[in-house]
């Protein structure tokens, strides 16, 4: 009798919530955000890109590597050669890659960047079956370039945006100095020796 009792106990509560009425929204029911209708902080994957130039930008400096908390990023410097666009001799990668896997999307490879190189894209990568398939390589990360949209920032805009002094009025910052200066001496009396 317990079983007979306890198995239609158990059925009374899926019969209830079968014809409760539907509190959650099917994905299916919204259309997906487009990429250009995401915030532009939103971060999903990554880009190299060019200078002003139209030279690559990175020169392979490591700084990005050295600062991964993830270990993610593998830099591989080639040998510094003359730019064909500027004649100036400069340093160039030879090979780049970032493990998608590992990556917290901190930004502190774009945010230390010397060369405003490196920059996150608000598109996420195509799913895959293979490990490999999120590993971005650097024909992956110049082939993200175009394929936007890209989040708002790179290295310099981030620090411009956290530099301390930023919006201080320069006027206050004169009027502060000449306050600070010490005042010029008072004119002798006429007919002094
Ligand atoms: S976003 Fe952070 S974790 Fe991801 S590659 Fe850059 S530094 Fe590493
Ligand atoms: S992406 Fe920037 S930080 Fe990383 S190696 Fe290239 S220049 Fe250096």
């Amino acid at each position: 009798m317990n079983y007979i009792s306890g198995s239609w106990s158990a059925l009374s509560v899926t019969l209830r919530n079968f014809f409760r009425p539907i509190t959650t929204q099917s994905r299916l029911d919204k259309p997906a955000r487009l990429p250009e209708e995401r915030a532009e902080r939103y971060r999903a994957s990554f880009a190299l890109v060019h200078d002003e130039h139209g030279d690559t930008a990175c020169i392979a400096c490591k700084i990005c590597e050295n600062i991964c908390p993830s270990s993610v990023i593998t830099v591989v410097p080639g040998p510094k050669a003359e730019s064909p666009n500027t004649g100036k001799k400069r340093a160039w990668l030879e090979d780049f890659t970032l493990d998608l896997q590992g990556c917290i999307y901190c930004e502190l490879c774009v945010q230390v960047c010397p060369a405003d190189a490196i920059v996150m894209r608000r598109v996420q990568e195509i799913p895959g079956y293979q490990r490999e398939d999120l590993v971005l390589t650097m024909d992956r990360l110049y082939a993200n370039e175009t394929a936007k949209p890209h989040t708002w920032a790179n290295a310099s805009k981030l620090k411009e945006m956290q530099d301390p002094t930023r919006g201080l009025a320069p006027a206050a910052e004169a009027t502060d100095a000449s306050a600070a200066a010490p005042a010029a001496p008072a004119a002798p009396p006429a007919g002094a020796p």
